[in-house]
């Protein structure tokens, strides 16, 4: 019996997901609640629908479309009956205008194996492959696993982003299936781990020198974040952690934080905890690269959107 997961997105033609043109596959469900999440449709397990209101005309086809009688139409708006939605995404089809949409969707690893093949021309060609992301992706493991051997056998490059918060035995696992995995380590300050992220930085430290320990490639990722992550002191912290403990590191990456994911948490009907935070200058990144090239890291780069000086 093949597995299958719950898969938010699928994104063709990625660029900063790993080496090469990449698709990357967004899978459902997180363990942490970073305040700054880019993903948030992500991070709930189970599928959703959603609705949206500029788009609709209001010609109620998703309504005769909807097998359990889930939605109604009102004067204020969509009601879903989440108690009756069994994600069977019907609504979404019948929908002329997309506005209505089912974030999340059980793929068998069979169809998705094929689906990500069709993009093999530009692996082959740019050097990349598939990336999982999320959410976080150890939280479907099994899944990742089937998947990247898989997608191995055909000759696939794959990659794994993580938070690196799961079991140590899922780590290993997923550490075993992969060609490269993008390690995230946002905040060194124990305190602050849990209060932005919600989770314990011990597991993930732990799990960072247990991938260091083994000899699959991995880079290294800190989102830049605001008032959040972006002191000196936490990238400088970061880097001589990643020096000491992680040498095999083949890049360090810092992610210049944006606000562009504001309209998911609308949508949702969730508050966006970073509402008018700014972003960040192209000269806080550029020192920030700087100082962890000063702790001893060779391959340090920045991307990310950065306010006009
Ligand atoms: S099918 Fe789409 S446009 Fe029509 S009522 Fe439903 S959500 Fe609105
Ligand atoms: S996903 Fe299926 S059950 Fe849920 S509202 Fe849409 S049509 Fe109805």
């Amino acid at each position: 019996m093949t597995a299958s997961g719950i898969v938010t997105n699928i994104q063709r033609f990625s660029t900063e997901d790993g080496p090469g043109i990449r698709t990357t596959v967004f899978l459902k469900g997180c363990p942490l609640r970073c305040l700054w999440c880019q993903n948030i449709e992500s991070v709930e397990a189970t599928p959703r629908v959603v609705w949206y209101a500029v788009k609709c005309i209001a010609d109620k086809s998703c309504i005769q479309a909807c097998p359990e009688d889930a939605l109604e139409l009102t004067a204020s708006g969509m009601k879903i009956d989440r108690n009756k939605c069994t994600a069977c995404g019907k609504c979404e089809t019948a929908c002329p205008t997309n506005a209505i949409r089912l974030l999340g969707r059980a793929w068998p690893s069979d169809a998705l194996v094929e689906e990500l093949l069709k993009d093999r021309v530009f692996f082959e060609t740019s050097g990349g492959g598939v990336t999982f992301s999320g959410g976080e992706p150890t939280s479907q493991a099994e899944f990742v696993v089937e998947l990247a051997s898989r997608l191995k056998k055909e000759g696939v490059h794959v990659a794994i982003e993580t938070s690196g918060y799961c079991g140590k035995k899922v780590m290993e696992r997923i550490i075993s299936s992969v060609d490269l995995v993008l390690y995230d380590l946002k905040v060194m300050n124990p305190d602050k781990h849990l209060e932005f992220t919600g989770v314990r930085l011990d597991k993930v430290l732990a799990n960072a020198r247990l991938l260091a320990s083994k000899t699959v490639p991995f880079w290294v990722r800190t989102p830049v974040i605001p008032q959040h992550t972006d002191s000196e002191e936490n990238v400088r912290a970061i880097a001589r952690y990643v020096y000491k403990n992680m040498p095999r590191v083949e890049r360090y990456e810092l992610l210049a934080f944006n606000s562009l994911c504001v309209d998911k948490y609308t949508l949702l009907g969730l508050d966006y905890p970073l509402r008018g935070l700014e972003p960040i200058s192209r000269e806080t990144m550029e020192h920030l690269a700087h100082v962890a090239a000063e702790e001893g890291l060779t391959n340090v780069v920045w991307s990310g959107m950065t306010r006009k000086p």
